[in-house]
């Protein structure tokens, strides 16, 4: 079993989780790099992670599945003793006006982030509380906290990540475990791609998207020393939109 300062980043396959996991990795965290289809995409960050002078592995699970996503930590846990670091970051949209949305839509964005956050932070929260040593950062969105049409179902995951944090950051504080949250504008991932950036761009102070590094440097922050006393927060990265 290896004792090295290990992270589990969730979706790492590409876009922020990806770069998040680069970042981690040039920290000096050992990163666990899941992803859910997409393995030749996983092992490119690998490859990456190990270019930067890190190492880590792959590691396959659905986060909307809570049996497949038990028995993926109950692995990790066991040959990794030493896991500091959890970046919930898998998510996906399914965008559409609320009066047309399938159940489909609202169950798989709600399953993928919300219910993935309970998946998966739960069984590893088990592991820092016993060593009284963790940091969970969680990646949720200025959809949150700003109306956007045609994102109920991604408003409504994204808000309850925020909600269910800051209460587990009451929960866990005295047992040495930081939680906090990121909350993205608009960063250039494929997840955007069809957004309509143009238009997107004028209401944005600095009149520019975000790059996935200018997420994945605050999460480096929160998981650091630097941030020792922070916990139960929302940072907002969103080039200046209140
Ligand atoms: P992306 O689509 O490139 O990445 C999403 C990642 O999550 C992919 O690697 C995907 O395979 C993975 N994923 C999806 N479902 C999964 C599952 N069930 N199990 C495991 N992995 C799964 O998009 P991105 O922009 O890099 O998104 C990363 C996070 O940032 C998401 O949670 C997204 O909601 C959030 N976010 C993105 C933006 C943006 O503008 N790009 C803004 C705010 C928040």
């Amino acid at each position: 079993m290896s004792d090295h300062k290990t992270a589990i980043v969730t979706g790492a396959s590409r876009g922020i989780g990806r770069a998040t996991a680069l970042e981690l990795a040039r920290a000096g965290y050992y990163i666990i790099i899941n992803f859910k289809s997409n393995e030749e995409a996983a092992r490119e960050t690998l490859t990456l992670v190990q270019s930067a002078g890190g190492d880590g592995e792959i590691s396959q699970f659905d986060v909307a599945d809570n049996a497949q996503t038990k028995d993926a930590v109950k692995a990790i846990t066991e040959r990794h003793k030493n896991i500091q670091v959890l970046i919930n970051n898998a998510g996906i949209n399914a965008d559409g006006l609320f009066m047309l949305m399938g159940e489909e839509e609202w169950d798989s964005v709600i399953d993928t982030s919300l219910k993935g956050f309970y998946n998966i932070t739960k069984p590893v929260l088990r592991e820092m509380v016993r060593k009284k040593c963790g940091s969970i950062v969680s990646v949720s969105s200025l959809s949150a906290l700003m109306p956007n049409r045609g994102q109920a179902n991604y408003a409504a995951a994204k808000a309850g990540i925020i909600a269910a944090s800051r209460s587990l950051a009451a929960e866990v504080a005295r047992f040495g475990v930081r939680v906090n949250v990121v909350a993205p504008g608009l960063i250039e991932t494929d997840m955007i791609k069809d957004a309509p950036v143009a238009e997107i761009k004028k209401i944005i102070p600095m009149a520019r998207l975000g790059k996935p590094e200018e997420v994945a440097g605050v999460i480096r922050f929160l998981c650091s020393g630097d941030a020792s006393y922070i916990t139960g927060q929302v940072i907002g990265i969103n080039g200046g939109i209140c």
